[in-house]
């Protein structure tokens, strides 16, 4: 039988487990990961699919939300991003890439768990990008526990606060500028359909997020704001290397994926694109996996 290949078919040779021992302090950087994510720092090329556009996206420091940056900025939009002040370092990179595409960067440290400052960072991002029409909530807390008996009750708020209270007040905060035709992209997860045993609190808030996500596409279909969630799994960023997952789980991460790896923030950034172009007007209320192809959603 005669095999052909095609070598642009694979254009980059992604790394697989096992990966070396590694773990930082909560929220990390991914600077320090090893290997370093690809966020497409070199490889993203934009073809227009966003000009124009003004888009605030949380925890747009590293892993999916600076791919999500990085080709919004190459696809013509403005990017304002939030993050902790202890993630500057990764920040300031992802405004330097955000600029060297032409675009203007704004970035706003900040604590989310926090409704006035959820507040205050809307109107910054839609003040300093004159105006906003996409947004991206994608900052999250992931903290593994083995039981519910040792799951303490501040772990639960701030996993809650960070994934399902944030993006609850940010999004209504938003709705003060969002235009007809703009786009709420919310970040869910497999845990939500797949729950992990030690991810009790983080798994029920990506549910959480599946459930906003659809019944708010529900209300804001009157106004022409569409609202979709992305649902990733598993992904190489410093969520998972901080705790997110402990240690022999990070030396496998992503063996048990199909595609025998974990995906590559680079890899699911062009779903994040597609929800937000305005040629995809009709598509809301949507949950879109990418996690290397067990089928789960
Ligand atoms: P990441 O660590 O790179 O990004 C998470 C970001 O959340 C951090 O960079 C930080 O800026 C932000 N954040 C956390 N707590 C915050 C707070 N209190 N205030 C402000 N910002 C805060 O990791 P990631 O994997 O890219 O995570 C992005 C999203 O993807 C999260 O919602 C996560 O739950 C989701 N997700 C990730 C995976 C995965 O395998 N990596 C799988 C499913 C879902
Ligand atoms: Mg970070």
């Amino acid at each position: 039988m005669t095999s052909f290949t095609n070598k642009t078919l694979i254009t980059q040779e992604y790394p697989k487990p096992p990966f070396n021992k590694q773990r930082q302090p909560i929220p990390g950087l991914a600077s320090k990961m090893e290997p370093r994510p690809d966020h497409g720092e070199t490889s993203y090329r934009g073809t227009g699919r966003l000009t124009g556009r003004k888009a605030l996206i949380t925890g747009g420091d590293s892993g999916i939300g600076r791919a999500v940056a990085i080709a919004y900025a190459r696809e013509g939009a403005d990017v304002a991003i939030n993050y902790l002040p202890e993630e500057e370092e990764d920040a300031a990179e992802v405004v330097k890439l955000i600029e060297a595409e032409g675009r203007k960067a704004v970035a706003i440290p900040g604590d989310i768990r926090s409704e006035s400052f959820c507040q205050q960072l809307v109107k910054e991002a839609a003040q300093k990008l004159d105006g906003l029409d996409i947004l991206v909530n994608n900052a999250g807390r992931q903290q593994f526990n083995e039981s519910i008996r040792t799951l303490s009750t501040e772990d639960f708020d701030a996993t809650f606060k960070t994934n399902v209270y944030a993006m609850f007040w940010i999004t209504k905060a938003a709705l003060e500028y969002l235009p007809a035709g703009s786009s709420i992209i919310n970040t869910s997860s497999v845990q939500a359909y797949e729950p992990s045993a030690i991810l009790l609190d983080y798994a029920q808030t990506k549910a959480s997020i599946a459930a906003f996500t659809k019944a708010l596409a529900k209300q804001l279909g009157e106004q022409q704001i569409r609202v979709n969630a992305v649902a990733p799994g598993p992904y190489w960023t410093p969520l998972q290397v901080c705790g997110g997952q402990p240690q022999e789980k990070v030396e496998q991460f992503g063996a048990t994926a199909p595609l025998g790896r974990p995906g590559q923030p680079a890899e699911i950034a062009p779903l994040y694109v597609t929800f937000a172009e305005t040629t995809n007007s009709f598509t809301s209320g949507q949950v879109w996996c990418s996690d290397g192809g067990t089928g789960t959603l």
